[in-house]
């Protein structure tokens, strides 16, 4: 059977459209991809990657390179926030027949430089710093014009331009809009401790954590209760997360807090949003994937795994059937579920930790969570 599409083109080259560009260009369709960001370079401090995301990430094929340059894993401690641990997790059910690793950090733009040269290797034509300027559709086509005056025709227009969507206003004028949650987070870069060797979190009136980046690195991250519309001057970020630190007696947070004022902490604080589009995700011969229709608060930390995996899931089904609309149905019958899960559990832990909620219900919804998302795709 043929493929439903010959040529394609993805518009937004973040860890989702990359992938989509990845899996169809491997297997002969032709991708173009246009990325707005001329530098191609996502800027963020680490990136968690649990073990559904490490499964996603050796069907892409990067997994070693991940592996070498970042920081793999397989347990998770839980400490007070005077340091005592509490529980040492295996974090996540087996999630492959392959041995993977439970879950492991990268940095993020080492990981984008990696999705990056993937997708340069399969041979996608990618052109940076533009976009689209319109998009016509007709029964069997699309023809798309760019912003440098340039005009090609797909067979499907990939929509994976992130929650802030473009695409997602001007086509889908009905879908929802992100929605902010009133809690955000910081989060370093800072060179790591002897004694941290895997994920960790303090638990106390807020949530603190660390991950392993790579065999120097770790990340940090301080969730905050605040206001979403509350600006707070860039100069005094390291002073906010020393202060918050500060209710975290826990020695080895307390050696780091000096580290914070240094440059290469990179800190950055975010209000957190999500968002989740009702089905169908298409429109004739246009669909969204990643965080254009499934962006999720970091709490399980699986956005940027659930995105890869709509990647993959959308090009196997492009792939196996000759008929678009079958194949784009067939696609969102498969990821809704996951997609929801994610997004909705996610929102629930939020709101038990902003009002210091039941630690229990939290547990199982993280435990339960992890055993669902292990399941094949
Ligand atoms: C604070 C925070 C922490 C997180 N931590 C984790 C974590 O630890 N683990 C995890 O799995 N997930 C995490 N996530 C979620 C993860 O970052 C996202 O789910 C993921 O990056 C989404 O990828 P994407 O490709 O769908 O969208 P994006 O990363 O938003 O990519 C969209 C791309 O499209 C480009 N673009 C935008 N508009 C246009 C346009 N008009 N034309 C062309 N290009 C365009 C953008 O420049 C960008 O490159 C976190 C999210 C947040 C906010």
């Amino acid at each position: 059977m043929s493929a439903a599409v010959s040529k394609v083109l993805v518009i937004g080259g973040g860890f989702s459209g990359m992938t989509a560009a990845i899996q169809l260009a491997r297997r002969g369709i032709e991708v173009d991809l246009v990325e707005i960001d001329p530098l191609w370079c996502p800027l963020g401090a680490g990136i968690t990657l649990s073990g559904p995301t490490l499964r996603a990430l050796d069907t892409v094929g990067i997994l070693e390179k991940v592996a070498g340059e970042g920081y793999l894993s397989n347990d998770f401690d839980i400490f007070s926030p005077a340091g005592d641990l509490i529980v040492q997790l295996a974090i996540r059910p087996p999630v492959s027949d392959k041995k993977l690793a439970g879950g492991g950090g990268i940095l993020r733009p080492v990981l984008a430089r990696i999705f990056a040269d993937k997708t340069r290797e399969v041979n996608t034509n990618v052109r940076l710093g533009l976009t689209f300027e319109t998009i016509t559709q007709h029964q069997d086509r699309v023809d798309v014009v760019f912003t440098d005056g340039s005009a090609s025709t797909y067979d499907l227009v990939i929509a994976s331009d992130g929650m802030h969507s473009r695409i997602r206003r001007e086509l889908f004028p009905q879908a929802p809009s992100p929605k902010p949650i009133q809690q955000s987070v910081w989060r370093a870069v800072l060179k790591r401790p002897q004694e941290i060797i895997r994920p960790s979190h303090w638990l106390g009136r807020t949530k603190v954590g660390v991950n392993p980046i790579s065999a120097t690195h770790m990340y940090m991250f301080i969730m905050e209760n605040r206001d979403h519309s509350e600006w707070i001057d860039p100069a005094d970020w390291p002073a906010e997360m020393a202060r918050l630190l500060g209710t975290f007696p826990a020695p080895v947070l307390q050696t780091l807090v000096p580290e914070l004022f240094a440059p290469h902490a990179n800190i950055d604080y975010r209000p957190l949003s999500n968002l989740l589009v009702p089905l169908p995700w298409h429109k004739g011969r246009v669909v969204m994937i990643g965080d254009t229709v499934h962006a999720t608060t970091p709490h399980l930390a699986s956005g940027a795994g659930i995105g890869i995996e709509s990647a993959i899931v959308l090009a196997e089904e492009l792939l196996s059937h000759s008929d678009v609309e079958v194949a784009l149905k067939r696609f969102e019958e498969r990821r809704w579920e996951r997609c929801r899960l994610v997004v909705e559990k996610s929102a629930r832990l939020c709101e038990i930790e902003k009002c210091a909620g039941d630690k229990e219900e939290h547990a199982q919804i993280m435990h339960e969570s992890f055993i669902t998302l292990a399941e094949p795709i």
